[in-house]
């Protein structure tokens, strides 16, 4: 039984609804003891082309503007409001973009927590697209962002570490989880368990497989992944709703993820200790 979620996002994303007041109200219904909210992060629009903004979706995230004017009041009006009921802690989910370590750790500065969620990565000089760009050669940019990002130490958690293999592609074309896949995997996990960074197994990813027709295989979380996180002992996992409707904090598929944890014996920790 959830007692907690780090992984929650609002209406401010333009792809989620309700503000952090809806969600917090949930979370108390549902007995959760913490909640944090981590919306998608605001990203200056000089970062990059605009080409690589847009295939990046970057013009749905919240303004910079809105962070200050929106979302961080309605972060303290909830606190003040809820916080003698549920702990609540905020947070944002963005991205490494290696040489903006100032503007994350900008983010951070009237924040509890940041997840690092690799949506895009650096790779020949481009910003691609983790959902669509990931093949046996790019995979490694992905894990040599995720690793650095990770190694800033700005970051509290690697959201969806295993995002890289939704859509995969080895020599052949073909989607199989192969000697790169678990390489990287090592890397990240390895990366991970020695920083004490958490790393998610996002109930998302459900919803998100089926969208692309995965009905009974789930492209994240992706198990032989987790297998291999599973054989590094201090590692620090925990679950994440990714909820971006407010009925989603406590879903079926976050029931699923608990108990696809909980077969595979992953050490699943109950709160993220930020
Ligand atoms: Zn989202
Ligand atoms: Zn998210």
């Amino acid at each position: 039984m959830l007692k907690a979620n780090y992984h929650t996002h609002t209406k401010l994303c333009n792809h989620a609804e309700g503000m952090p007041e809806d969600y917090i109200k949930e979370a108390i219904s549902l007995g959760f003891k913490e909640l944090g909210m981590s919306d998608h992060g605001p990203v200056p629009r000089e970062f990059m082309s605009e080409e690589e903004y847009l295939n990046n979706w970057i013009q749905r995230n919240m303004t910079l503007e809105e962070y200050y004017s929106i979302y961080l009041p309605a972060l303290d009006e909830a606190i003040s409001k809820y916080g003698s009921k549920i702990k609540i802690y905020k947070g944002l989910e963005v991205e490494y973009i290696p040489g903006h370590e100032e503007y994350y750790i900008g983010l951070k500065a009237n924040l509890d927590y940041l997840n690092l969620g690799i949506h895009y990565f650096l790779s020949d000089g481009i910003e691609k697209n983790s959902y669509d760009d990931v093949n046996y050669k790019t995979i490694y940019d992905y894990a040599d962002i995720a690793i650095k990002g990770m190694e800033t130490g700005i970051y509290n958690c690697l959201v969806h570490p295993d995002l890289f293999y939704f859509n995969y592609k080895n020599e052949e074309g073909k989607q199989v989880f192969d000697k790169h896949c678990i390489k990287v995997s090592h890397m990240i996990c390895e990366t991970a368990s020695r920083l004490g960074i958490y790393l998610e197994v996002n109930a998302n990813g459900l919803a998100n497989s089926l969208k692309y027709g995965h009905k009974d295989e789930w492209l994240y979380p992706r198990k032989e992944f987790w297998e291999i996180a599973k054989t590094y002992p201090n590692l620090r996992i925990i679950i994440g709703a990714d909820a971006h409707k407010i009925k989603n904090l406590y879903s079926a598929d976050v029931k699923a993820v608990e108990e696809f944890a909980h077969k595979l014996g992953l050490k699943v920790e109950d709160y993220m200790k930020i």
